[in-house]
């Protein structure tokens, strides 16, 4: 064999010998892929279908060793490289294009210590793989909604999910993070030891180098939740979303509330008369006490007469797949996301004027109710700047056909610049759309806490090995 073409940090594409990539294998547990080997399809692919990149070479690591040995790789060659965990990222970077890809895919493990509550869960895992774990013990850490998608890249960009009102950022819930840094050094990081690593990484995302493990901490949740799911006519939006607004401006921190906008969705539950009319949803979990449940989610129930109620009890690790099957690998999405001040009339009538004239049914947006711990930790005290808002919007293009691409990202696009215009905020990475703008959205979601992340990042990572989603270093 000849070896291959792979581009390197300058952007060039350079020879790697067949004798190189033999002596890669032989340090190696894990595998060496390149384009044609079984399992490259795989692993270059990711959930967005709109990406379709091709690495010149991809490192599937099955242990901290693994990525050590990928980490001076990538340094002796100086190749340009990213970073793939559960491949869910809207924008694709888990895969450099002519690249290399460390992909710690297989890296999954999760133990539990009930005792300690506490998890170590490989940087590889998955949602369902932590939720898995955990829910025996009644324990959970707070992470996002859909139990396939990564560990990783949610954590390390923040992490909102149904505990977030209660116990705050998946960032929040961290002891610590161990890490193959930029220069190839294996560190373990907390409050304790390399601080500020460990600061920049809860919110700094692929920046530093590629994290093997995350140590989080857990909280009890009953073996049965209360998952609230409502459908009122979409004409009634404004009235329902004021009700919700000031209820939920007061209402206990155990319930979390995601107001979606959208189509009804084809349920045998749901009279068939409904099915595709545009509609507001609201979804709740209330992860409180089983028997206050009622009292605190029926306010909620009752505003006016919904087209739906399908408000039950559930398992925790059910809730965590109930919307799996709506987000299925391989369809078009261009996701995009913007944190709200405020949810008055005018971001209300967009709302609802957005809804009506979205191009595909199975399109939604979403407004995650944040007000609570999250807010309580100050702004400096980890990367993650953006702590203040109360609402974050969700705009969520879903669709199938490829020439309605164009149409669908437009339509996104300028429901997020009327919202802009409306609110001081910023996105949210872990919905970062196609990530344009780099240099804007550096700076709004880092803010006042740009200057440190440089500052380390310039430690960690002087030669920008790992750029990230947006690349810190080129603020
Ligand atoms: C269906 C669906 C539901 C979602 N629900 C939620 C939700 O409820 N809450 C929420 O907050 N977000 C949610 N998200 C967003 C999701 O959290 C982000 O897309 C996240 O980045 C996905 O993580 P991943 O590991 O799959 O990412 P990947 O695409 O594998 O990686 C994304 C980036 O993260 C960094 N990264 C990944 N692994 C590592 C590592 N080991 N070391 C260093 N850097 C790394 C890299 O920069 C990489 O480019 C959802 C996304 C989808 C598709």
């Amino acid at each position: 064999m000849n070896g291959i073409k792979i581009k390197n940090l300058g952007g060039k594409m350079v020879d790697l010998s067949e004798e190189h990539l033999r002596d890669m294998d032989d340090r190696l547990r894990g595998i060496l892929l390149r384009k044609g080997d079984e399992g490259y399809e795989e692993s270059r692919k990711v959930w967005n279908g709109m990406v379709d990149k091709k690495p010149a070479l991809i490192i599937r690591c099955f242990s901290p060793a693994d990525v050590i040995t990928a980490m001076d790789f990538v340094l002796e060659h100086r190749l340009k490289s990213s970073i793939r965990a559960g491949g869910h990222n809207v924008s694709g970077a888990s895969i450099a294009d002519q690249g290399l890809v460390i992909d710690v895919s297989q890296m999954r493990n999760v133990h539990v210590d009930p005792d300690e509550r506490t998890a170590v869960v490989e940087s590889g895992a998955l949602l369902g793989d932590l939720d898995r774990e955990t829910a025996p013990f009644d324990l959970a850490a707070p992470v996002g909604v859909v139990s396939e998608t990564g560990v990783a890249g949610l954590t390390l960009h923040g992490g909102v999910g149904w505990l977030t009102r209660k116990h705050g950022l998946s960032i929040d819930n961290l002891k610590s993070i161990e890490i193959v840094t930029g220069r190839g050094d294996f560190l373990r990081t907390s409050e304790e030891e390399n601080q500020d690593l460990f600061w920049a990484l809860r919110g700094g995302g692929g920046n530093f180098g590629v994290v093997t493990a995350f140590e989080f901490d857990l909280h009890p949740v009953a073996s049965m939740v209360s998952v609230m799911i409502t459908a009122y006519p979409l004409e009634d939006s404004v009235k329902v979303m004021k009700a919700v607004r000031d209820y939920m401006a007061s209402a206990p921190e155990e319930l979390m509330l995601i107001a979606s906008y959208g189509r009804v969705p084809e349920m045998p539950e749901i009279d068939e008369e409904q099915h595709g009319e545009p509609a507001l949803m609201l979804l709740g979990c209330y992860s409180g006490k089983e028997e206050s449940a009622e009292e605190i989610i029926d306010p909620l129930r009752t505003i006016i007469e919904p087209i739906a109620d399908l408000t039950s009890l559930m398992k925790w690790k059910e809730l965590q797949q109930l919307f799996d099957e709506d987000y299925p690998d391989g369809k078009l999405y261009y996701w995009k996301s913007i944190y709200l001040d405020r949810l008055d009339d005018d971001v209300m009538t967009i709302l609802e004027k957005y809804t009506r004239s979205q191009p595909s049914d199975d399109t939604t947006i979403d407004i995650w109710f944040l007000d609570g711990a999250m807010n309580r930790v100050p702004p400096e005290a980890t990367a993650f700047f953006n702590r203040q808002y109360p609402y974050m919007v969700g705009i969520e293009a879903n669709w199938s056909e490829s020439d309605r691409s164009e149409a669908n990202i437009t339509w996104a696009r300028d429901l997020y610049s009327e919202l802009e215009k409306l609110t001081s905020g910023g996105s949210y990475l872990n919905f970062p759309g196609n990530l344009e703008k780099e240099e804007i959205m550096l700076r709004s979601a880092y803010g006042d806490n740009l200057e440190r992340l440089k500052q380390i990042k310039a430690k960690f990572d002087p030669d920008n090995i790992m750029p990230g989603l947006l690349s810190i270093s080129s603020a």
